[in-house]
């Protein structure tokens, strides 16, 4: 689904190109999900080269601290600008020896980000930049321990700790808000990249290797094992990303991008370790390296210590080979077919094809260019009153747009796609027509004034929507086009950007027809059309040729390689088990994470017997609105049609305006209004629940009169009754449910484990887990739109009173009294309904086994129990020893050993305690090592030390610590009852956690078999799933 335009966003979004080949290294931050069409990249190639006409942006004030033509530690300071939309400072900085760019940001913003990238090319798929980013931080000169990256995770309170391998550029980011934390990292990341050991045992651990199935026994089967290459066999276990990567492949053939920078599974085994050492020479020269700092922390000490330790022992080289060329321009359209797997989740097989169209078109560094088609295409796809969506989703036979949807600015050549998922083969005819139809009749017909000007607003709100990530988002915004040396000053000008094209198109009435006509027509001869469809031999053909693969390899063996091999499994081994002395590496003190995050500026109203909270928060002029519904008294029927009222209530218009007349009236006042499933556990004693509908948005401050008389319009005269237009929206919803199960398949793993351990937990896994998309589908099936639409009102009217409500605003100081003012008048017009009971009891339930059955090549485990709710004494101490096993046993078993991309433990608010493993070749294994974590802790029993301890609480307080968004400052109170009282209370509980204390959870949580437990497995069928020790039989699903 896409979602509005905006101009940063925290973290790389999945459904872009970008994404498929970036492939996260740090585990723990993969669930963070953030969708929608990325904004405005992109300047001038004349600007980026002739050096803009930037008289009316130096900044003025003579008291800043650097100026344009000083030298400062070994750097020129080249240009320094004020950019008033984001207040703050950018310089320009270039390294005197190495040539090396240094962008620097200074903002006063606490969460601090440093970072390098270089321009990384390959030209084949064998993964090289990406195994070399795994290996970069697998021990270096400074720090040689195994892994300091992993280590590192728990000696820091980093907000972000990551590195990404883009399709032309490798990535080191991080972010902390602590300074000897900043220091400490900074020291890492340079010695990682510039002096990696790159050791040869590392390559077989994290790239690939053959070993033998049983380490000790010479005859054993051979197996192609590594960490990356079980990473991308997991990556394309999903179609949408099959999907991605072959669009990058066929749209732009000519150069590097031609090839896949994370690995082609049955390329990854051509490379050598050789290969790759001489790959970072080449690439991780200095000269080829862009370093970027941003927040507040003192530049002249970071500048000091990259001179000083690493750049002043370069030379500078020449770094244009590492430069991409335009694609050339092909004279005809191309169409490819490529086959997928069959997704026994997803649509049935008749439906389960995509198709799409790419167009390639303005070169990256052309930023207004690109500005202006990132927000024309914008105004083609998004929302009911778009083009595309009128002509190619309203008709109605498909399951909506597909994730490569929407304009991409990643590579040198920018490109637009639009595409559809589930929808038949003969379809594919018709979708090529109504694409064209669309863009002959929007050349003939022009757009709506009103509609460009909804989606300019939503550009200009999100500008001023402040993220806790925000120096992260301005990274990742600006890689790519700083990678092809574009002017990413100038486009941080987003204001000029806009104003420029409103003037554009004052003084041209066709100007975005031309560029439609330009680009989308047929004048476009760089056109492709990418379809695919399921093929049920798809998995058997990639075995098939993996076996074939293998044994090539395995017959080009002599008896001295051979020999190499069962020797290098052994040291492999000894390797991983051996202690490792992390001495070497920094650490933080508990001086150093003390004082607790500050108290918000919380209070508590009753607006006409309406409970609403009140903080007053720096928030830029927005003002953000929560409204929580109860809707426990819902039938059952009802609820679980919740989460479906969710998603269609704000798209299907109002009593008073239909719904393309209402989206272009929400958008041009607000972000959107949005409504999601709230469900919420007992924090006291996980005894009881609650479920909640909230609804959330938020306006200008100059708005927001409007947004609440929006809020009202659609809460007290929302109309569904158009069936045809909801039985489309239907069908999207079940679609868009069963994409990226497989990225998020440890979330689903754990939900579906909690759901055998209590009966809350089954109706959380039913609302939003797995079993949601099988419960979807069948009630669909068997029952009428016009039915589905009835229970869906019945909601709305039971829900929607204000006796039912509960309300949070976040809003400035200043305008907090008129934001209530209006809020009152809101209040005022909601109807009183009967009060709906408010918690329902939690019963636990038998232990179970499930195995979901996936057609695909690795698995997700989970084993969850219940332990204790939050509120009770042992929660903060449970937490602790999650953050242990995780660092201390799961990593170096299931990830080093076994060769699994993530694992870990957790324990949620919830009370339920969960194991779970990402992207695993093994099940039975990794169950079976949860289920030895007692024995694994008695026998580690000495190693706990304080060290050990501290590391632990480090990891949670990463957590607890985390920045928050102004819009979401005080939530926990509000959805939780969890007051600043408590939050700090827990926190300093978790920082006096004894190792006393921890043995005695081990023993009273751990020694024994849970009595409340459940194991889930997501992966490929599997016979060899008995012997449970519980005697329990696995119930399979497919
Ligand atoms: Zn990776």
């Amino acid at each position: 689904m896409l979602t509005r335009l905006q101009w940063l966003k925290a973290v790389p979004r999945p459904n872009s190109v970008l994404h498929s080949q970036i492939v996260r290294r740090n585990f723990k931050s993969n669930n963070n999900k953030a969708n929608g069409i990325r904004g405005v990249v992109n300047p001038k190639l004349e600007v980026a080269t002739q050096g803009i006409d930037r008289m009316p942006h130096i900044n003025t004030d003579r008291q800043y601290k650097y100026s344009e033509g000083k030298i400062y530690n070994g750097f020129q300071c080249e240009r320094i600008e004020y950019i008033p939309d984001f207040e703050l400072t950018s310089c320009t900085l270039r390294h005197l020896g190495t040539g090396t760019e240094f962008w620097y940001i200074d903002r006063k913003d606490t969460n601090n980000v440093f970072s390098i990238n270089f321009r990384t090319t390959p030209f084949d798929s064998t993964g090289m930049p990406h195994i070399l980013e795994h290996l970069s931080l697998c021990g270096s000169k400074n720090f040689p321990v195994r892994d300091p990256f992993f280590k590192m995770l728990n000696r820091s309170v980093a907000t972000f700790m990551n590195a990404l391998t883009g399709p032309d550029y490798t990535l080191y980011p991080f972010s902390t808000m602590n300074e000897v934390d900043f220091r400490n990292l900074q020291k890492i990341y340079l010695d990682a990249v510039f002096r990696p050991n790159l050791a040869y045992l590392d390559f077989l651990q994290e790239g690939w290797r053959l070993e033998h199935t049983d380490l000790q026994n010479r005859d054993s089967e051979l197996i192609i094992k590594g960490v990356v290459y079980n990473e991308m066999k997991g990556a394309f276990s999903e179609n949408s990303q099959v999907f991605i990567q072959n669009l990058l492949n066929n749209m732009l053939p000519s150069h590097t991008y031609g090839f896949c920078s994370g690995g082609n599974p049955l390329e990854i085994p051509k490379l050598s370790h050789k290969d790759l050492v001489e790959f970072h020479d080449k690439y991780y020269h200095p000269s080829n390296a862009r370093i970027f700092c941003y927040g507040s922390f003192d530049l002249e000490k970071t500048l000091k210590f990259v001179d000083e330790e690493y750049l002043s022992h370069h030379e500078r080289i020449d770094n244009s080979y590492s430069r991409i060329p335009p694609q050339e321009r092909w004279k005809q359209p191309r169409n490819v077919h490529i086959p997928s797997r069959l997704d026994r989740m997803g649509a049935s097989f008749d439906r389960q094809n995509q198709i799409a169209i790419g167009l390639l078109m303005s070169d990256i560094t052309d930023i207004q260019e690109s500005f202006e088609l990132n927000v024309l295409s914008e105004v083609m796809v998004r929302g009911p009153n778009s083009a595309f969506y009128k002509n190619l989703i309203e008709p109605n036979f498909s399951g909506g747009y597909n994730q490569t949807t929407g304009f991409s600015a990643d590579c040198k050549d920018t490109y637009f796609v639009v595409g559809l998922q589930d929808l038949k083969v003969e379809d594919f005819k018709k979708f090529n027509e109504l694409f064209e139809q669309t863009v002959q009749t929007t050349i003939k017909e022009g757009f709506e004034p009103q509609h460009i000007k909804s989606v300019l607003h939503n550009l200009e709100l999100s500008l001023k929507h402040q993220s806790p990530h925000f120096g992260n988002a301005l990274l990742f915004n600006s890689t790519s086009l700083w990678n092809h040396e574009g002017d990413v000053v100038a486009n941080l000008r987003v204001s000029e950007m806009i104003a420029t094209l409103r003037q554009r198109l004052k003084e041209n009435k066709n100007y975005l027809q031309e560029k439609v006509e330009k680009y989308f027509s047929s004048n476009n001869t760089h056109r492709l059309t990418l379809t695919m469809s399921p093929d049920e031999m798809y998995e058997e053909n990639f075995k098939q040729a993996e076996a074939e693969m293998l044994k090539q390899k395995i017959s080009a063996l002599d008896s001295k390689k051979l020999d190499e091999i069962y020797q290098n499994g052994l040291k492999l081994e000894a390797s991983q088990k051996s202690i490792v002395n992390t001495d070497v590496l920094p650490c933080l003190s508990l001086t150093d994470v003390k004082e607790p995050p500050k108290l918000p500026q919380i209070t508590m109203e009753t607006v006409q017997n309406v409970p609403t909270q009140l903080c007053k928060v720096p928030t830029n002029e927005i003002t953000y609105l929560k409204c929580l519904f109860n809707i426990t008294g819902l039938t059952r029927e009802e609820i679980m049609l919740v989460p479906l009222f969710c998603n269609v209530i704000n798209d299907m218009g109002t009593n008073s305006r239909d719904f393309r007349e209402f989206d272009k009236l929400v958008l041009s006042k607000t972000a959107g209004i949005d409504f999601k499933l709230n469900f919420v556990e007992n924090v006291k004693d996980a005894k009881t629940y609650r479920l909640g509908l909230m609804m959330t948005t938020h306006a200008l401050d100059k708005n927001v009169s409007d947004m609440f008389c929006l809020s009202e319009e659609l809460l007290l005269n929302f109309k569904l009754e158009d069936t045809d237009r909801l039985q489309m929206l239907i069908e999207n919803y079940i679609s868009n449910i069963s994409v990226g199960i497989t990225s998020s398949g440890h979330l689903y793993a754990m939900l579906s484990a909690a759901g055998l351990v209590t009966d809350a937990g089954q109706l959380k896994s039913l609302l939003s887990g797995l079993d949601h998309i099988g419960f979807m589908k069948k009630y669909v099936q068997e029952t009428s739109t016009g039915d589905i639409r009835d229970r869906l009102k019945s909601i709305g009217s039971k829900v929607f009173s204000k006796n039912n409500m509960r309300a949070a605003i976040n809003s400035s100081a200043a305008y907090q009294s008129t934001a209530l003012e209006h809020y009152t008048r809101f209040v005022n017009s909601l109807p009183s309904h009967e009060e709906m009971k408010t918690d329902i009891d939690i019963n636990l339930l038998q232990p179970g086994l499930q195995h979901y059955l996936m057609n695909i090549p690795v698995n997700y485990c989970s084993k969850t129990f219940f332990a204790v709710p939050y509120l009770h004494e042992d929660h903060p101490v449970l937490r602790v020893l999650a953050k242990l096993i995780s660092a201390k046993y799961l990593l170096p078993v299931v990830r080093e050993q076994n060769g699994a991309y993530g694992a870990g433990a957790k324990i949620g608010s919830d009370g339920i305690f969960s194991f779970f493993s990402y992207r695993d070749p093994h099940s039975i294994k990794t169950l079976r090592a949860f289920d030895n974590t007692y024995e694994w802790l008695q026998a580690e029993n000495e190693k706990l030390d304080q060290q050990t301890l501290f590391e632990s609480k480090l990891g949670v307080l990463q957590q607890l610590d985390s920045p928050t968004a102004p819009g979401n400052i005080g939530i926990d109170n509000f959805l939780y009852g969890v007051s600043h009282e408590m939050f700090v209370k827990y926190r300093s509980r978790v920082l006096s956690v004894t190792v006393d204390e921890l043995r005695s959870v081990i023993d009273k949580y751990f020694k024994e078999e849970p009595k409340h437990f459940g194991k889930v497995i997501l992966g490929p069928a599997n016979d060899k799933l008995d012997n449970e020790k519980s005697g329990l039989k696995w119930n399979v699903i497919s």
